[in-house]
């Protein structure tokens, strides 16, 4: 199974809404580590600065603590950055901040040093970035920077037809080669991954018929918000009239026709409450923060909209709510709307009811009764 819907994933180009939702979702994940990669390269940097500085003669000068100052601001903005592509930019300014102090270092090293630690810069910053959440634009961008401001080439003693000058191309080459491969293909993974989730997600919490939630999704998201409690939370059962009739008469596909329209009006209706379908043609909805006679308008209001749909095959439903009360739990709420739900259609259908305790005694009679 997981073959077959790999093999789906793959033949199908990830949506823009998808992978913008996933570099955002890569970035939320991944903003420690950014904080991470950018203090310990301020670290590094300074380490050398401070070599170069008192070791190698060069003087802590103002433009060492100017870019101090500049990288620390940066890492504290990212600390406040929450959108995906708020941190391609920021990662870019970082680049090129850091590159300049490192450019600043270098050049307090002896001439002959310089090529081999201008590139041991370059390799370090450019498998950074690979690792990090950017946009193909942004790596690129860093990608040119970085081989920009710490060309081996300039302010160097290497002559472009020297062979260390070949040597050094070809090495920039590859390096640049390597480094784009891996970013490419490790986005791409994470990408599949991610879209494999989604999908495998999808099929798990939506009911494949009418595409609304379903009930491992309904049971997992209503228990969060009965955890939380607050007052004003309302449990309805909706089940359609006489369905039966329905697939009986004009058969399954009709039936199910019908079941995909009620799933739609509760849709529709239910704004900003949980939802779903929980099997055969019983729904149900979790209202909460609402008063008793809010929550009895919107489950009056669900039921005059299936009523006045007059489409090919009209059918009406019957709803049973019930208060939960802070000792409830979700099955316990459930079962009160199941007996304010048997109560309705008990009292002629196409309505709802809100539970009593007496419903309790009336839908569990006692043994001999029929
Ligand atoms: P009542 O008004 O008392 O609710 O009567 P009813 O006929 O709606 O209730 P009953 O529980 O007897 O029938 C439910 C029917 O729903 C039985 C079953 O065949 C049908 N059903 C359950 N799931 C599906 C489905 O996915 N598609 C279709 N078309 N029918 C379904
Ligand atoms: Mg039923
Ligand atoms: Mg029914």
């Amino acid at each position: 199974m997981f073959k077959t819907i790999e093999e789906h994933v793959r033949q199908q180009v990830a949506p823009a809404a998808l992978r913008a939702e996933f570099r955002q979702h890569e970035f939320d994940t991944s903003r420690r580590f950014c904080q991470l990669i950018f203090c310990v390269s301020i670290a590094i940097w300074l380490v050398f600065d401070l070599i170069v500085s008192y070791l190698g003669g060069q003087g802590f000068t103002w433009l060492s603590g100017l870019f101090v100052m500049l990288m620390c601001s940066l890492t504290v903005v990212l600390g406040f950055t929450r959108k995906s592509h708020h941190f391609d930019v920021l990662n870019l300014l970082f680049i090129t901040v850091i590159t300049l102090a490192m450019r600043l270092v270098i050049e307090g090293l002896p001439i002959a040093l310089r090529p081999l630690w201008l590139v041991l810069g370059t390799s370090t910053v450019l498998y950074s970035v690979s690792v990090l959440p950017v946009r193909r634009w942004s790596f690129f961008c860093a990608m040119a920077i970085t081989w920009t401001v710490l060309s081996p080439f300039y302010d160097t003693n290497i002559d472009l037809e020297d062979l260390e000058a070949a040597m050094l191309i070809s090495y920039a080459l590859f390096l640049s080669g390597l480094v784009i491969y891996s970013y490419l293909r490790i986005r791409q993974a994470k990408l599949h991954n991610f879209y494999m989730s989604k999908v495998l997600l999808d099929q798990a919490y939506v009911d494949v018929l009418t595409e609304i939630p379903n009930r491992r999704s309904f049971m997992a998201k209503a228990e969060r918000q009965l955890q939380a409690a607050p007052p004003g939370q309302y449990l309805a059962m909706i089940d359609i009239d006489n369905f039966k009739k329905i697939n009986d008469r004009y058969g399954h596909d009709v039936g199910d026709e019908v079941l995909k329209r009620v799933a739609q009006h509760i849709k529709a209706s239910i704004v900003g409450h949980e939802f779903a379908r929980l099997g055969g043609e019983e729904f149900v909805v979790f209202f909460q923060g609402l008063d008793q006679p809010t929550a009895e308008q919107q489950v009056a209001a669900l039921c005059r909209r299936v009523r006045e749909d007059r489409g090919a095959h009209p059918v009406t439903i019957s709803i049973g709510l019930a208060r939960v009360d802070p000792a409830d739990t979700l099955t316990r709420a459930l079962v009160k709307a199941d007996q304010a739900l048997y109560e309705a259609k008990h009292n002629g259908k196409d309505r709802f009811v809100l539970w009593t305790a007496q419903q309790s005694e009336a839908t569990h009679p006692q043994a001999g009764e029929s």
